[in-house]
């Protein structure tokens, strides 16, 4: 038989334990914080919207056409790319990074003379959030300087490196009347894709006004730089035309 409780020999009585209770303060602006990086991070790397300037996502059109877009570079890889765009008579638009323009302008021209067109992707692909104006300037202004420099007329569509802008970058923008232009089909942007791959995933995602993005440069650019000729007859073969940033963004 087992003892009942009441004859168990009693707990010498102690201070009582504080009670245990949530910092509520503390919680709460946990919290805020929480929710509040979760929005800036949001924010900061949306595709369709920025808190200052115009930005262009896609274009609103009928017509089958679409802009290709090419990231980061150049380098030795030039000659390949371009003369697979020359192949298929394709103008498409390159948003390079000032510090490598600026240790090969004559890739720059090169891409001008075929007819392409040149974007601003910043001076270091520096990551632009929380960054002060005066880096925006550094970034913006010294990359616009190498562009201009290669020949290139008109406006220069600017993108910011993993498409991440806040709060100094958008009111520079805005103020020197630059658009961003981002873009709404991301192929080869996660885990490295086969060519196939690639390919498949434009012409599914690929629409009337589509600006897509693309990242061949570099050793790691192989499978997209392989992606390019059957990309563009692919979409050919759905009744696309190519056409660059600057002409997307006239109609
Ligand atoms: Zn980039």
């Amino acid at each position: 038989m087992e003892t009942p409780d009441k004859e168990k020999p009693a707990k010498a009585r102690g201070p009582r334990p504080r009670r245990r209770r949530w910092p509520l303060l503390a919680v709460t602006i946990t919290a805020a914080l929480a929710l509040g990086t979760l929005g800036v991070h949001r924010l900061a790397g949306s595709r369709t919207y920025q808190l200052a300037g115009d930005l262009t996502d896609r274009v609103e059109t009928r017509e089958k056409v679409v802009a290709l877009t090419f990231d980061d570079g150049p380098d030795e890889h030039i000659s390949e790319i371009v003369g697979t765009l020359a192949g298929e008579h394709v103008r498409a638009t390159f948003f390079v990074i000032g510090s490598q323009l600026e240790v090969h302008p004559e890739y720059g021209a090169t891409l001008v003379a075929a007819g392409h067109q040149l974007g601003n992707h910043t001076y270091t692909h520096r990551r632009m959030v929380f960054v002060s104006p005066d880096t925006v300037a550094a970034e913006v202004e010294r990359t616009n300087t190498l562009i201009r420099e290669t020949g290139q007329e008109g406006d220069i569509p600017f993108r910011p490196p993993n498409g991440k802008k806040l709060l100094t970058l958008p009111l520079h923008l805005a103020e020197h009347r630059q658009r961003t232009v981002m873009w709404d089909v991301e192929p080869d942007s996660g885990a490295r894709p086969t060519p196939a791959e690639i390919v498949t995933m434009v012409r599914e995602q690929a629409r009337p006004g589509s600006i897509i993005l693309l990242h061949p440069w570099y050793p790691t650019g192989r499978n997209t730089r392989e992606a390019i000729t059957p990309l563009i007859e692919g979409l050919r073969a759905d009744g696309y035309r190519f056409v660059t940033i600057a002409e997307l963004l006239a109609r």
